[in-house]
């Protein structure tokens, strides 16, 4: 749907709700009455919120709009999991997953089509960057995916209970859309998600994780890769930017800004060859030291283009034991949804590359290979990934 300029009711957060409706005239608690049309019955029509008076309602259909990105495809894997491709305002087209399991279910929502970063494991970086979602298209994913599993019925328990903005983008480069989103999903008039249980997960943008904490108090994953610097910096470009030691006190500030007691997860997404072996699980450990966190390898997910390959069970399984044995609580993150390319790392939508990344990419490839074949240590080959199960 084409962008228009009125305001978007959809994406609006319940403070920016409520000075819209001031503007108006309008009694504050109207906002309070529109979030919950909007989001914890699913209606986008006014004629259809009877509480709100007839007057008002003709008054917001001439200034203001409920407009949401449009689904354009709806895959369902073999093991339940979702994959939707949003179509934005850009015309990009973003990826949203929903994975179901015991006790919870996991939607990892899209932030940007495509990403400027350029992490060298990551399929959505070689895109490039195309735009910014807006907090419309953010909170939309939600909405989407509590309209398609049925959620806005009367007396069905939503579905969604965990949200992780581990889709496409760098969440922290979208800040103000990224952050009144998220809001609106903790927010006990829209989603009411616990704070616990939805996930800013970043590459490491220091100086907008020293500002979060005077935006929100979700929870936070930190995409690591590396137990120090130099290999960091090749997986993970920001990382010459803002080094390990300016990551690890953003994110300690910003923990310690929390009202209650929660630890960071450090992202490890383990490459054959790359980082996956007994040393940098060895060195990882003494990194994390003092600091509180939990970890959750994640074992690479191929994509075309990339000569990377994933780990064999037993690396993992080594990897996982070395930190464990260390004292840490590490979970493995089992593929799911693979057969309709929805794991992690696979997600790609569709933006057009302008940045000749493949060229680039194939560069840094040779280049973090180089450094980890110098440590000498070769992996063993198995298929089984005898792993745990588990996921944020
Ligand atoms: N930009 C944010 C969030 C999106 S990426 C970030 O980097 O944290 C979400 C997670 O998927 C990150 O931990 C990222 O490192 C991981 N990931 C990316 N590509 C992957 C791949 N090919 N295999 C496994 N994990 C991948
Ligand atoms: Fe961007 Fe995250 Fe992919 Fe890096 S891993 S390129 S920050 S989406």
């Amino acid at each position: 749907m084409t962008a228009t300029n009125v305001p978007n009711l959809a994406g609006m957060s319940r403070e920016n709700l409520r000075s819209l409706f001031a503007k108006l005239g309008e009694k504050p608690f109207r906002a309070e009455q529109v979030m919950k049309w909007i989001h914890q019955r699913g209606v986008l029509d006014f004629d259809t919120m009877t509480d709100i008076s007839k007057d008002l309602r003709e008054r917001l259909k001439q200034t203001t709009e409920i407009r949401l990105p449009t689904i354009l495809e709806d895959y369902v894997s073999d093991d339940g999991s979702h994959k939707w491709i949003v179509k934005v305002a850009s015309g990009s087209k973003v990826e949203m997953v929903f994975i179901p399991e015991a006790g919870r279910g996991t939607l990892c929502v899209s932030s940007q089509a495509g990403c400027s970063l350029d992490c060298s494991f990551c399929a959505t970086g070689k895109q490039g960057f195309d735009s910014n979602l807006s907090s419309a298209e953010i909170i939309g994913q939600l909405w989407w995916a509590n309209q398609k599993l049925g959620a806005f019925e009367a007396g069905i328990e939503r579905p969604v209970s965990n949200v992780v903005m581990m889709g496409m983008g760098e969440p922290l480069l979208n800040f103000d859309n990224v952050m009144e989103a998220v809001n609106l999903m903790m927010d006990d008039c829209a989603y009411g998600l616990s704070k616990r249980k939805v996930t800013i997960s970043t590459s490491g943008v220091v100086p907008a994780i020293d500002r979060m904490k005077d935006f929100t108090d979700a929870s936070i994953a930190i995409s690591l890769h590396a137990p120090n610097d130099e290999l960091r910096s090749q997986l993970v470009p920001i990382n010459k930017k803002y080094p390990i030691s300016e990551l690890f006190r953003s994110v300690r500030a910003y923990m310690a800004s929390l009202p209650d007691k929660r630890v960071p997860v450090i992202e490890y997404t383990l490459i054959a060859g790359i980082n996956d072996h007994r040393q940098h699980a060895r060195d990882l450990a003494v990194l994390l030291e003092d600091f509180p966190c939990k970890i959750n390898l994640i074992p690479f997910n191929p994509f075309s283009l990339s000569d990377y390959r994933r780990p064999s069970g037993s690396s993992v399984t080594n990897f996982r034991q070395i930190l464990q044995k260390a004292g840490y609580t590490v979970t493995v993150r089992t593929t799911r949804a693979d057969d309709i390319g929805a794991a992690c790392g696979q997600l790609v939508g569709e933006v057009t590359d302008q940045t000749r990344r493949s060229e680039r990419r194939k560069n840094a490839a040779s280049r973090a290979k180089g450094q980890a074949d110098g440590t000498g240590k070769a992996f063993e080959s198995t298929d089984n990934l005898a792993v745990t199960a588990d996921r944020l």
